[in-house]
């Protein structure tokens, strides 16, 4: 199967039906042993400091991996991979653009994947075949997050890492679910965390402080049960259709369809504080006037740029932002 990157969630399942194995190129990134590298490489080539950390990752990526095809949503994502899309093509790699329509409707939605499948010479029936082999994964990505905010005994970075991971299966659907499975056997056996736990959700754009994030909040009596664009990515709801797959799909539309997801989630989860990440130079981070307004639980924004650690600062912010939620409870 031919590789292509893609630079965030894509109909993934006409991708494969087309032949392709489709990666997630910021994964690559997030987990390169040295990311800071891959920025740099993008900074060489003459990408702003001032430019969205991601958007030179993904470019360093393309370059240091030798990704020859990517997939670019340039509607429903980020309007910097448009110019991202313009010089990956410039620099002699294959790009196929991709929009989300710009409403959650799923008849426009099946127009769409109709017409991607055509391009790809593929169809939407073959389409469907790969959703239905992609269920049992997606299903398991479901049963984590259960295990997350239920059974309390998955922690806050194994369900960022296996849900974010559902963006491509890392590459390898089969390898995945068996992985997975094995995660979960053991899960089901563990120790419950602890009931005094405080318990946190983590809203917006998967962070660059990876583990870091997780383990130090963990570390200091709380824990997230909630990682909103992640559970996003893995699209574990049971549907019937690519379709409502990709129409139930909050991250593309607007920021009312993610407040009312999200608020859902508060409640069922018994959330008692938010943290609210947001990458520098990002233009979703303005959403955070909103969230502020409309989420009646404590906020902490926290803003990362390219630090792929917590620095004294951070960590300084969440330690007070925990202690304030220790001595207020949520009622
Ligand atoms: S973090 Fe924001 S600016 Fe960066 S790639 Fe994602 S949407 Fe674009």
């Amino acid at each position: 199967m031919k590789k292509i990157g893609i630079t965030t969630n894509v109909p993934i399942e006409v991708l494969i039906a087309a032949g392709y194995r489709p990666v997630d190129l910021n994964n690559i990134f997030i987990s390169d042993p040295d990311p800071e590298h891959l920025i740099k490489i993008a900074e060489k080539d003459g990408f702003p400091i001032n430019c969205c950390g991601w958007i030179k990752g993904i470019y360093g990526v393309c370059m240091e991996y030798h990704i020859d095809t990517v997939m670019c949503v340039t509607s429903g994502d980020c309007s910097n991979t448009e110019m991202l899309m313009e010089v990956l093509r410039y620099k002699g790699l294959k790009t196929i653009p991709f929009s989300y329509p710009q409403e959650p409707d799923e008849t426009e939605m099946q127009n769409t994947l109709n017409k991607l499948a055509m391009q790809l010479g593929t169809t939407l029936d073959e389409a469907e075949n790969v959703r239905k082999q992609l269920e049992p994964c997606r299903k398991l990505a479901d049963r984590l997050d259960t295990l997350t905010w239920k059974d309390n005994t998955v922690s806050g970075f194994e369900n960022h890492l296996w849900l974010v991971s559902a963006s491509d299966f890392n590459g390898d659907q089969e390898k995945y679910e068996k992985e997975l499975s094995a995660v979960i056997e053991n899960a089901e056996k563990r120790k419950a965390f602890p009931e005094s736990n405080i318990r946190l959700a983590y809203i917006g754009v998967p962070s660059v402080y990876g583990k870091d994030l997780y383990r130090f909040t963990e570390n200091n009596g709380a824990r997230v049960v909630y990682n909103e664009i992640q559970r996003q990515f893995a699209m574990a709801q049971p549907v019937k259709s690519l379709a409502e797959q990709y129409s139930i799909f909050t991250y593309p539309y607007s920021i009312e369809d993610r407040i009312n997801d999200i608020t859902k989630e508060l409640e069922k989860r018994k959330i008692d504080g938010i943290i609210h990440y947001v990458q520098a130079f990002c233009y979703r981070g303005i959403g955070g006037i909103i969230f502020k307004d409309v989420f009646k639980l404590p906020m902490l924004t926290l803003e990362g740029n390219d630090n792929f650690y917590l620095d004294q600062h951070i960590r300084t912010r969440i330690e007070a932002f925990l202690d304030m939620l220790q001595r207020n409870p949520a009622e």
